[in-house]
């Protein structure tokens, strides 16, 4: 093994910066691999275009007949662009993207052959499903499930494949797939919204969800991380001592970019452009080679499918530039994991962001309703929020010693802070026309000045107000955004369906008017909503202890954090906002824990295996070294051959010392895993692998470490962090 350390370091040294040429501008080649309007308009009747139009504004259904004018046109278009095979396109709840390819080519007999692409092609598609998971929904021998198309977003080219992305469902209408519960979740939340905006403009007839994600990743030369048998099968380091020097100096984040990542990322930057990805921001992030991603944000389905899409095509790219992409949330210890902040925002049809200030004091009513909705809304489902970011590589984020916490709380700056003390003094009742004319004035009719300073940014709080849009930050870097944009679409959307409800209730039975009423439930959403509303440090022992006073939950762990899934209040908001019905939700949850229990099981394989097979051989193998070199002097000098030996004595009780407790942690770990297997009930078989299997990790991974700095550099079989994480 050291010797593939030492190919694989030497690999890294010898490698040069691969750059590309930008030969043509970014604006002009953005979108160019797209099937976007501009194509449309070119390859399509005016039927056909105006029938997908219909569909992405309204939801509207395409005739089977236009369908076929669709896919003719698309064929044409990418068959134009080099294509030779179409792909259904869809994110089954692996956590990738999937596809199968198929060749437009096709015979008619006499030996000729011509290109096709039929409606029925385009529209919908039966990947022999039976391996996606689907938690117990799909029997295989059953039903089958299949792709439909989504004209919401749009086809786009990936080599030499036409890619249709898709919804993939099961013949009995339960969602396999993370898109669907979205486009219900975005439906859902569209409807509640506008019903809302109609107190303030009554021209609004859609909102748009909005979505800017911001993706961060670490680069790791390819050879090198090759090397490592725990980061190509778990994308993460088992185990590996720190490096003399991590990240304390400061001295990556914003720092210039290495010149290998640059090209990196110029190289990706082109291919996003052509995919209509539209990437703006990048940057060294604070843990040596990590680094960030961001583009100008979207409509949240598109903004969702360019993630997926990003990921892949990040993978992709880094090959070219003999890199490997680390999307695990915790690569490495002692260093700052990896999130994907979820910019969230709201925008009307009629081009107001619902979570940004107004120019006049009724659109600034607007903007609280929107806020203070919003705030309420995560104050009742902090713990279903929490769920939605849930996932093994996660828990070493969240809940272990980095900020964000697993505890869900809101942060809103002082300035807005202010602005809901006062409104929580609002009369109640109907209002005089005095005090509606001060708070119109004084409170609402300034919050545009206030949000200008709203610059103190807390770094720590998993759900920021950033000004014009809130960002949750603990969602994880490998994370599906659908997820956690389901269930916050979904928790918003109801809790502006009540509020409408209860403002009109005030206005119809106490004769309020509009304002008043609105003033008056706005009023009590804001005492109610105290407990989740924190401005301080967000981890720590502090804050744990404030939290559990105000009974916020703390979740540490996945299979403690995944369980309000299946509550039945959580059941029974995803039926009523039509998101998804029972057997979904139980499905989803089965298919996480199971997950989880994976990727555990995974870990303890690969980390049992380095230890035994690889770290003890090699400290055996030195250890025999010292013990000839103790011969040796013994034969020299004697009875008085301790004296030059000491050093060595203790390092061999020291190494027999670790490669005993290696070994007996390895077994029981085994046993512990071997028990846990046995256990039908997916719950207790989690629980198990979280609270029995995995916390033999850290000892296991503990005495290995402590072998590293013990065993001679020239045998250590492991690419150790220094040699991981600075030749970039
Ligand atoms: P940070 O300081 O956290 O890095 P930025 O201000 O650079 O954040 O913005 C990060 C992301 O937020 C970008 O992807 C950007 O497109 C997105 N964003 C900006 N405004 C909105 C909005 N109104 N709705 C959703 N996302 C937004
Ligand atoms: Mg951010």
């Amino acid at each position: 093994m050291s010797t593939l350390r030492f190919y694989a370091i030497k690999k890294s040294l010898n490698r040069k910066p691969i750059l590309i040429e930008e030969k043509e501008r970014r604006s002009e080649i953005f979108g160019s691999n797209v099937f976007n309007e501009a194509t449309m308009r070119q390859f399509l009747t005016k039927e056909a275009f105006n029938s997908v139009m219909a569909a992405v504004e309204t939801g509207a259904k395409i005739d089977r007949s236009v369908a076929d004018h669709i896919s003719t046109g698309m064929k044409e278009w990418a068959i134009s662009k080099g294509a030779t095979h179409y792909s259904h396109w869809f994110q089954p709840l692996t956590g990738s993207t999937a596809e199968k390819h198929d060749a437009f080519f096709e015979t008619i007999g006499n030996g000729l052959a011509i290109e096709k692409f039929g409606g029925s092609q385009l529209v919908q598609q039966e990947p022999d499903a039976s391996s996606f998971p689907n938690g117990g929904i799909r029997n295989t021998f059953e039903a089958r499930g299949y792709t439909a198309w989504d004209p919401t977003s749009p086809a786009f080219i990936y080599g030499t494949t036409l890619c249709i992305p898709t919804v993939f469902v099961a013949y009995t209408g339960e969602a396999l797939d993370y898109k669907t519960p979205l486009l219900r979740a975005l439906y859902a939340m569209d409807t509640a919204a506008v019903a809302v905006c109609k107190y303030f403009d009554k021209n609004v007839k859609k909102v748009n969800t909005s979505l800017g994600w911001e993706q961060e990743y670490f680069l790791v030369d390819s050879a090198l991380a090759a090397s490592r048998p725990d980061i190509v099968q778990t994308g993460r380091t088992l185990l590996g001592h720190s490096a003399a020097k991590g990240q304390q100096l400061d001295d990556h984040y914003f720092g210039s970019i290495p010149a290998r990542a640059l090209a990196y990322m110029m190289d990706l930057e082109v291919d996003c452009m052509r995919l209509g990805i539209p990437v703006k921001t990048r940057h060294n992030e604070v843990a040596p080679n990590q680094f960030e991603l961001a583009p100008i944000f979207d409509e949240a389905n598109l903004a969702v499918d360019h993630n997926s899409l990003l990921m892949d095509v990040m993978h992709k790219v880094a090959e070219r530039h003999n890199f490997k992409v680390l999307f695990h949330e915790k690569p490495f210890a002692g260093v700052n994991g990896s999130g994907k902040h979820n910019n969230w925002s709201l925008s009307t049809d009629t081009g107001i962001n619902l979570l940004g200030p107004g120019k006049t004091p009724m659109s600034n009513l607007q903007f609280l309703t929107f806020f203070i909705n919003t705030i309420k809304a995560v104050n009742d489902n902090e713990e279903l929020l929490r769920a939605a970011i849930a996932s093994a590589s996660n828990d070493h984020r969240l809940g272990a010693n980095e900020a964000p916490p697993a505890i869900m709380s809101v942060f809103i700056g002082e300035q807005l802070t202010n602005v809901l003390n006062e409104l929580e003094n609002v009369t109640n009742g109907k209002l005089s026309p005095e005090e509606k004319t001060e708070l119109k004035l004084n409170v609402v009719g300034k919050i545009p000045d206030v949000l200008l300073d709203n610059t103190d940014r807390n770094r720590t709080s998993p759900f920021a107000f950033t000004g014009n849009k809130f960002e949750f930050r603990a969602v994880g870097s490998t994370a599906n955004c659908a997820n956690p944009m389901t269930v916050l679409n979904t928790i918003v959307a109801k809790q502006l369906r009540d509020f409408k409800i209860e403002v009109d209730k005030l206005i119809k039975k106490k004769e309020m008017k509009k304002d008043d009423a609105i003033f008056n439930v706005l009023r009590d959403y804001i005492k109610k909503s105290k407990n989740i509303l924190f401005e301080g440090n967000g981890y720590g022992e502090a804050w744990e202890k404030e939290a559990a006073k105000r009974g916020l939950s703390n979740h540490r762990t996945t299979p403690e954090a995944l369980k309000v899934k299946v509550s039945d209040k959580s059941i029974k908001l995803f039926e009523e906002m039509g998101v998804m019905n029972k057997i979904e939700s139980e499905a989803r949850y089965e298919i996480e824990m199971e997950e989880y229990i994976l990727r555990i099981q995974i870990e303890g394989r690969v980390l049992g295996d380095i230890a035994r097979n690889h770290i003890v051989p090699i400290a055996v193998q030195y250890q025999n070294r010292l013990i000839e070199n103790v011969k040796g002097l013994k034969e020299i000098y004697g009875k008085d051959f301790k004296k030059f030996a000491q050093e060595q004595l203790n390092l061999i009780e020291d190494i027999s010392g670790h490669i005993s407790s290696i070994n007996s942690d390895v077994t029981r770990m085994t046993d512990e895993r071997r028990t846990a297997n046995l256990i039908e009930d997916f719950e207790i078989r989690a629980n198990d692998y979280c609270f029995k299997v995995k916390p033999l990790f850290d000892s296991i991974r503990y005495h290995c470490d402590k072998l590293e700095l013990l065993v001679d550099d020239e045998l250590w079989p492991m690419t150790k962090y220094r040699e991981l994480l600075f030749t970039c």
